[in-house]
């Protein structure tokens, strides 16, 4: 009876209730978003402290430099050929189903002009650097904050022997409380998702699913076949492990991902399921999450692919083989960019569909459809990462 109620179970159960309620109570649903809202809060809230004290507590813990960069090298090569490995399947199932081909070309979007999103190499660079650590702290800017945490736990490894193990016991010690909070807030996670999937439901309905429906199917076709192929085959081969039974143990994370749609929310939920159920060792764990929920997008960047072929066959423009590289590239990057936070793969798009001159109001065509899909892209986001720590930890510690 224990085990039925599990927190997992109730979590799925909440998700079928959530949208059973969310299509026949719309009104209530909409009304009850904030119940959902306090939930994802409450996760927000642990996002800064804990991606500061685990990244910390990950390198100052390693023997040394080394150890941090054999981690360092894994979780960056990992990170790069799965995203590109997604990207090229993205591509490739496109052509196969060709959703959209044979529409009318001209479409004529009523939406006002939207702004491409500017990503020059040199911002992308400078966008890594905090130029005030306490501002990139109160605006929650990741990125900066986790280049400042790293390059302060480094230095770390280089003071007194004693001074070293008082900063590292001061955060460790931060990391635990915080991890007992985020205990606390999982707890809530079958309430929080209740609404926040009624809510989706409620606002959305399921029309716009129906209406798109070729396109829909293309993106779920090619995730899962990432989600349960791709990955679980790099798994199997490089880290030695069976994922599906990984995936049983971690499985929670995976839900809160696709119930937030939001990677940095999902954070303290994914470092805590890892540690405790996964079997991954606090160094890689604390360092190889935070990392991957703000660069390692697998689904985003392949939900990008496909998107932006799709708009070029609804505009009737048929894209070159060049085009398709342009795409295959900034689509990797443009995931690398995009912030773990609801709709940012939407955002980023603009700046794909620019590089192959496409007009980007077209994003339009598909936004209807896009938290849907965003929840999906988001759960293979942090299944990407959670397999990614486990690899890695059986790489590094050779278990
Ligand atoms: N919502 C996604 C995430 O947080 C990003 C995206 O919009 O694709 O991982």
């Amino acid at each position: 009876m224990k085990k039925l109620l599990s927190l997992e179970n109730l979590t799925l159960l909440a998700i079928i209730a959530g949208i059973a309620f969310g299509l026949y109570f719309k009104d209530a649903a909409v009304e009850l978003k904030f119940i959902g809202d306090v939930y994802i809060s409450l996760l927000k809230m642990l996002i800064i402290p804990i991606v500061v004290a685990s990244i910390y507590v990950a390198i100052t813990g390693l023997n040394d430099t080394d150890e941090l960069k054999s981690i360092g090298i894994k979780a960056f090569v990992y990170y790069l050929t799965t995203t590109a490995l997604a990207v090229l399947l993205g591509l490739i199932v496109f052509n196969i189903f060709n959703p959209g081909s044979g529409a009318v070309s001209a479409l004529t979007v009523d939406t006002p002009p939207v702004e491409p999103k500017e990503l020059s190499f040199s911002d992308f660079i400078l966008s890594f650097i905090p130029q005030n650590i306490f501002k990139a702290l109160s605006e929650g800017a990741i990125l900066p904050i986790i280049f400042f945490t790293i390059l302060f736990a480094i230095a770390s490894l280089y003071i007194q022997k004693s001074k070293k193990e008082f900063l590292y016991t001061y955060f460790d010690s931060i990391n635990d409380a915080f991890m007992v909070i985020a205990k606390w807030v999982i707890n809530l996670t079958p309430i929080g998702v209740f609404f926040l999937i009624a809510y989706t439901v409620g606002k959305n309905g399921l029309e716009p699913i129906f209406n798109l429906y070729s396109y829909v199917l293309t993106v779920l076709a090619a995730l899962f076949t990432h989600a349960l192929v791709t990955l679980p085959l790099i798994a199997y081969l490089v880290g030695r492990f069976n994922p599906y039974e990984y995936f049983l143990k971690i499985k929670e994370a995976v839900i809160v991902a696709f119930s937030t749609a939001s990677s940095s929310a999902t954070l303290p939920v994914s470092i805590e399921v890892a540690e405790t159920k996964g079997g991954v060792d606090k160094k890689v764990a604390g360092f190889v999450l935070p990392l991957g929920a703000t660069i390692n997008m697998d689904g985003t960047a392949l939900y990008e692919s496909i998107a932006v072929m799709y708009i070029a066959n609804l505009a009737g423009v048929d894209l070159s083989l060049s085009q398709q590289i342009i795409i295959f590239i900034t689509a990797t990057f443009a995931s690398i960019g995009a912030a773990g936070i609801p709709g940012a793969g939407l955002i980023m798009m603009t700046l794909i569909l620019d590089s192959v001159g496409l007009p980007v109001e077209y994003i339009a065509l598909i936004i209807t459809v896009d938290r849907f899909l965003d929840m999906f892209r988001t759960a293979i986001n942090v299944w990407g990462d959670l397999l990614g720590a486990k690899i890695i930890d059986r790489l590094v510690f050779r278990r």
